[in-house]
């Protein structure tokens, strides 16, 4: 009987757990995507580059199986519709899928397997996408990691080198159902309700050097100091395994950055509630102002804060902000505008190439000083200052406020020292609140 890979975050057919374990225990596997209408009917912006990215990546996995003598069977609906159909389509006996940590992935995996375990079916779950996962790294009593240098030492003592080992799926390709019907399994973007977008996609290739020089370079955004794989991590077009051990061939800062991802992935697997909640209830007191009118001119970039209008151009124009960047923007529209750090978050997240639910919100929840590890609410980022350390030269505004330093350029929306005291008179006050 044959079994199904249903391919998620993990777009690729080489170097993939669950993939690799299907091919490896069946001579014939069936494999299958599904464009989710639960997560697509979110979207607002009906031109997102990143279901176009999934749409391409769908057609080179296509291709690829073909020359297989295979191909992918591509879905549009509720998983549990649709895996009802499939079910009535094929005779299989087990489903293979990659482990997803996110509260939505986790619930709908839950539904699934009942649903395949109903029917006598086994629903296969594999780690793939991180190297550590739930409750792989944790405090000596089995608590999860809430601060962050502790939890990458842990990880780094824990780490050998059969974490990073490849899978070897080219040996069984040969185990991909046939196929010679030469029938198109995918949907068009406009039938599934979306239109390409000129938004370009940063190459899977990081150019040389990159890794290697990355402490010294990743703080500058007018420089290209950063891989930019951030989307190909996050739908699994590269092999975290591959990427870690280049990260410990040859750069470990690079290397934290990537144990930073797994830690906010398993944050957000173990405490759910920061999707709507801060991670300390305390800061859910703060009294935000939200003025909307404000909040637009932060989405513009037109805030009369050069830093923060060129990270925002950026972001609108190419779906990326660099880190440093995202910092600056973050604290300025949570502590000199004072608005809710989940206004911030769902621009970014309709916004980001790279948009990962468990980094934006530990980003997010950083800059507004109520997540795990964060920044004392007391530090508060100066833009001026941020500039002056991080785009000494302007080169980075320049590119992105062409009118920067003109009559052109808007006055700044609020005056820092101002800004400042009101934030923390503000912060302090939800904080005693909280407390009494
Ligand atoms: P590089 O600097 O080359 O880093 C390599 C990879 O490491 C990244 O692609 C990413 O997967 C991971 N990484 C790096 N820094 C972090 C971090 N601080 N936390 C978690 N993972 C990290 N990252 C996202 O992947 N998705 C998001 O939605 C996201 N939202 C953010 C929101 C805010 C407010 C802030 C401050 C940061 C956010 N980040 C997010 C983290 C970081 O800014 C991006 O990962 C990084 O800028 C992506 O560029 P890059 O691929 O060139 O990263």
């Amino acid at each position: 009987m044959p079994a199904i890979h249903w391919f998620r975050r993990d777009l690729r057919l080489n170097d993939n757990a669950a993939l690799y374990h299907a091919l490896n225990n069946h001579t014939s596997v069936i494999p299958i995507f599904i464009f989710d209408t639960e997560i697509l009917d979110l979207l607002e912006d009906k031109e997102d580059a990143r279901v176009q990215f999934i749409h391409d990546q769908l057609k080179h996995l296509q291709n690829q199986l073909k020359k297989h003598g295979s191909n992918l069977w591509v879905y549009h609906g509720q998983p549990l519709e649709v895996f009802k159909s499939i079910c009535e389509e094929w005779d299989v006996s087990e489903v293979y899928s990659n482990r997803d940590y996110e509260p939505y992935a986790f619930e709908r995996d839950k539904r699934v397997k009942e649903l395949l375990n109903n029917k006598g079916i086994d629903f296969m779950q594999f780690k793939d996408q991180v190297i550590f996962e739930m409750d792989e790294i944790t405090k000596d009593d089995g608590d999860p990691y809430t601060v962050f240098t502790p939890y990458s030492k842990k990880w780094k003592a824990a780490f050998s080198e059969e974490h990073v080992q490849g899978y070897d799926n080219e040996k069984y390709f040969s185990h991909f159902i046939k196929d010679d019907s030469d029938q198109d399994t995918i949907p068009t973007l406009e039938s599934i309700g979306f239109r390409t977008s000129d938004i370009p996609i940063p190459p899977a290739e990081v150019k040389q050097g990159i890794i290697k020089n990355y402490s010294d370079t990743r703080n500058f955004p007018s420089i290209e100091g950063t891989s930019r794989l951030g989307i190909h991590y996050r739908f699994g077009t590269i092999s975290i395994r591959e990427k870690t051990r280049k990260a410990i061939a040859l750069n470990e800062t690079y290397l934290n950055e990537l144990i930073w991802r797994e830690f906010y992935m398993m944050i957000l697997y173990h405490f759910p509630h920061v999707v709507k909640q801060s991670f300390k209830p305390a800061y859910d007191h703060i009294k935000w102002r939200n003025d909307e009118s404000e909040f637009q001119a932060w989405c513009k970039g037109q805030t009369g804060y050069p830093i923060v209008d060129a990270g925002m151009r950026e972001l609108n124009e190419t779906g990326y902000m660099h880190n440093r960047v995202r910092m600056i923007v973050a604290s300025f529209l949570c502590k000199h505008l004072l608005i809710d750090w989940r206004w911030g978050e769902a621009y970014f997240a309709k916004k980001l190439l790279d948009f990962d639910l468990s980094a934006n919100n530990g980003g997010w929840q950083w800059a507004a000083g109520s997540g795990c590890d964060a920044a004392p609410y007391f530090r508060i980022f100066n833009p001026y200052l941020q500039t002056d350390k991080f785009d000494k030269d302007r080169k980075y505004i320049q590119k992105w406020v062409p009118e920067y330093e003109t009559d052109q350029y808007p006055e700044p929306i609020v005056d820092h020292k101002l800004a400042r005291q009101r934030a923390l008179d503000t912060y302090k006050a939800g904080l005693d609140n909280a407390k009494s």
